[in-house]
């Protein structure tokens, strides 16, 4: 199936996944649907307003110890679940994880897992009460399940653009991207790229900000993990709407620019298009939330009539292709 024919208007109440092995496998197995009750939103809705998501980091797949201590690592752990849980309107509250220790992991490697993932939770004010340990026989993982209550009136679902939303971002685009190709290239100490590197091993959810739009008109959100070309896939398919973004609301910073010369990227945009892991906020929501602005947040797109993700230059606008982050 070519590409294009995924991008259909989906079934009141089933969403198309995107196109990846990864989503197909889940979608048929357990379906896809709109309702957050159910597979396929950042969280679970569960009842008592609770949320519930689970994310898992494998060795030499999302993170190498020679990389990231591993006390970044347990930080990363709880960090993107909990940008999950912000990511349907809530915040988070109890957490349990299971780690496999490596085949060669001394008991530091756990000693400092967990002190990252205690330093995390007392940062998003949560807290860490329960898990499971085993030993592997090869590299190791550590999966975290996060619990979070919702703060927001009704769940912030990915299906809920409408069009003439416009399309808004809490949070930074490419910096973790940034830091994992200065680790690649063994630049992690130049001084410009070094923000990017922290960015890459202690991502920060765009937590008070995010809060502070619990009490406004939200339409849809997703939280950046994959790629902004991925996960805005993700949210015009449930939504069956096109997100137009604004190529000049997407282009790099000077210290970017930095950044790209030091690493040789002629394409910097390609870091904030398609770069996994900062963990912002996509969202939607009517033009009237930056009545009053809102620090923090900013405007990136708009939503309209229609299919897919486009971006748009002065005269012309090109359809995205979802770039992010692959799981398979
Ligand atoms: P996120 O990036 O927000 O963590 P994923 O892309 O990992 O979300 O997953 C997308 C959806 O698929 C979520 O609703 C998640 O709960 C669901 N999902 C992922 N893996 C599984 C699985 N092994 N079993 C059931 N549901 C899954
Ligand atoms: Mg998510």
């Amino acid at each position: 199936m070519g590409l294009g024919d995924r991008f259909g208007r989906p079934e009141p109440g089933a969403v198309k996944p995107v196109r990846t092995a990864e989503f197909d496998r889940i979608a048929r197995a357990f379906g896809w649907s709109a309702d957050p009750t159910k597979v396929g939103d950042d969280a679970a809705l569960l009842p008592g307003r609770q949320l519930f998501c689970c994310d898992a980091l494998a060795e030499g797949v999302h993170f190498r110890l020679d990389w990231s201590k591993p006390a970044d690592v347990g930080w990363k752990a709880v960090a993107q679940n909990v940008s999950d849980i912000l990511a349907m309107g809530g915040t988070p509250t109890q957490a349990v994880w299971s780690i496999g220790m490596g085949h060669d992991w001394e008991d530091s490697v756990f000693a400092g897992l967990a002190k990252g993932a205690k330093e995390a939770c007392k940062a998003f004010g949560c807290s860490l009460v329960g898990g499971d340990t085993v030993r592997c026989k090869g590299p190791g993982f550590v999966s975290l399940s996060l619990l979070g209550k919702l703060r927001a009136p009704k769940p912030w679902i990915r299906s809920g653009a409408k069009p003439g939303d416009l399309v808004y971002l809490a949070g930074k685009l490419g910096h973790s991207a940034v830091g994992l190709e200065a680790l690649a290239q063994r630049l992690s100490d130049h001084p410009v790229l070094k923000p990017y590197v922290r960015a890459h091993r202690r991502p920060r959810p765009a937590f008070q900000t995010i809060e502070s739009l619990f009490s406004k008109k939200i339409h849809a959100a997703i939280d950046v993990s994959d790629g902004l070309s991925s996960e805005a896939a993700h949210l015009a398919i449930a939504s069956g709407v096109a997100l137009v973004l604004d190529s000049g609301a997407l282009t790099a910073s000077r210290t970017l620019q930095k950044a790209a010369l030091l690493l040789k990227q002629p394409h910097p945009d390609h870091w904030i298009l398609h770069g996994g892991e900062d963990h912002s906020l996509l969202f939607t929501a009517p033009p009237s939330l930056l009545n009053a602005p809102i620090p923090g947040i900013r405007v990136i797109g708009s939503v309209e009539e229609g299919q897919g993700v486009w971006r748009k230059m002065d005269k012309s606008r090109q359809r995205m292709a979802p770039l992010g982050y692959m799981h398979d």
